[in-house]
């Protein structure tokens, strides 16, 4: 029978399968094991000799997480390990091992350990049977090998939480709330409606695999909570496995040590869900304006384009007849929503294009003009002097406004960079008469 193990195991270091002997023979280990055992008992010859001897259930793995210092001492080995005949790392017969199992002689109390090549099925037989109550001789292979198979799994657990158990959950507490946010994929195409910041978002998941090749594959990690300990993850590994593989222990580490970043990344994404809260409390202002200086009665529509952010209009009062028969259409779609709109996002963004060209607001590239502009002085003026320009670009700006901001800042802007190219020629100048003068 093989113990079956995962490749994780096995990247861990865990080569070894454990079956249990029948019972000991004549080989050199074998006789000296009997020996030992036979010395250690009430009994004077092994058949009798075995009968006082049954394992414990402790078992204790000095893995590579262990280290062991040159005297075969162990912090964290267990007291029956260190005070065993041979101490740590060493089975009874004095072959070297890293599984320790726990026997006893139930006849005077000596307790001693041996290796996972001396774990006989005599002495597991003897321990599943009287802590089961199951007769001897009605246990089969297949339990003496689940025996040791639990056993196992619990020295592998046991070693790795006494060697990075601590970090561990310092590190998990740290990186698990920027993990739920960062560690995400967004559906390409599937939005849902957020009535609070009344826009189409898209559908967000937690990321389940890593993505990506080379360093992008490092960022694009899977979610390191949902591999942990997510409670909708049938197979989290604090379930399947009881402490994580190397790749997400790594993954971890990596998450960690990227945290300021991750961190700015979620406070930016805060800060536009901020931005468009405040944009909204502004739009309901208008909204609520607009409709008392028209003297506006409450409608389905009115109710609804405010509830979707959208800004009152009639259909009638569009430039040509194909956005007349578009505006109608959203019109009647608005009125006839319920709590979300009927309105899909593309529907939302063309009629809210449509309103601005009608409303006759700032584009969004002379906006984005605007801002390039501006954040090149913002540069500039690091360097050189700079005169006072517009900063403000305020809500409802017309189109008319916008292109007046920008001829200002083009004007401004084309003066700076005549001033850095003066200078600029000043300093070769400059450095040719120092050059010369040698
Ligand atoms: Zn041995």
């Amino acid at each position: 029978m093989d113990v079956v193990y995962t490749r994780d195991d096995i990247e861990d270091g865990v080569t070894e399968k454990i079956e249990a002997k029948r019972d000991l023979g004549e080989g050199r280990w074998d006789r000296v094991l009997k020996q030992k055992m036979v010395e250690l008992s009430v009994a004077d010859n092994y058949e009798d000799a075995k009968k006082e001897w049954k394992a414990t259930g402790n078992v204790w793995w000095s893995s590579r997480y262990n280290v062991t210092d040159p005297y075969g001492r162990n912090e964290n080995a267990p007291d029956w390990v260190t005070n065993s005949t041979n101490g740590c790392n060493q089975c009874l017969c004095g072959h070297n091992i890293v599984y320790h199992f726990e026997i006893e002689n139930t006849e005077n109390g000596n307790v001693e350990c041996v290796g996972s090549d001396h774990i006989t099925s005599y002495l597991i037989l003897r321990e599943i049977s009287e802590s089961t109550g199951v007769d001897m001789n009605a246990i089969t292979e297949r339990m003496i090998q689940d025996w040791i198979n639990v056993r196992v799994k619990s020295m592998i657990q046991d070693a790795w939480w006494a060697e990075n158990g601590e970090e561990f959950e310092e590190m998990f507490d740290e990186v698990k709330e920027a993990d739920l946010r960062i560690n995400v994929r967004y559906h390409p195409t599937k939005h849902y409606w957020d009535s609070t910041l009344r826009q189409h978002k898209r559908v967000r998941y937690l990321r389940k695999r890593a993505e990506g090749s080379g360093p992008a594959r490092r960022r694009e990690m899977a979610s390191i909570v949902w591999r942990w300990n997510h409670p909708e993850n049938t197979r989290n590994q604090q379930t399947t496995r009881g402490y994580p593989n190397e790749r997400l222990w790594l993954d971890m580490n990596r998450f960690s040590s990227l945290i300021e970043e991750h961190l700015e990344d979620i406070e930016k994404k805060d800060m536009t869900k901020q931005q468009r809260i405040e944009w909204l409390e502004n739009f309901d202002a208008e909204f609520d304006a607009k409709m008392e200086a028209q003297g506006m009665v409450e409608t389905r529509f009115t109710t609804n384009c405010k509830r979707f952010g959208i800004p009152l209009f009639s259909w009638q009062d569009a430039p040509t007849a194909w956005d007349k028969s578009f505006l109608k259409k959203m019109y009647y779609a608005i009125r006839d929503s319920g709590d979300e709109p009927k309105l899909g996002k593309s529907d939302i963004d063309r009629l809210e294009k449509t309103l601005d060209m009608m409303s006759n607001l700032a584009t969004k590239e002379q906006k984005d003009k605007i801002s390039s502009y501006r954040s090149q002085l913002v540069e500039a003026r690091r360097t050189d002097y700079v005169p006072r320009f517009p900063y403000q670009m305020k809500p409802g700006m017309t189109s008319d406004e916008a292109e007046q901001q920008i001829s200002i800042l083009r004007d401004i802007l084309d003066s700076v960079r005549a001033m850095q190219e003066r200078r600029l020629e000043m300093e070769i100048e400059s450095r040719q008469l120092t050059d010369g003068g040698e």
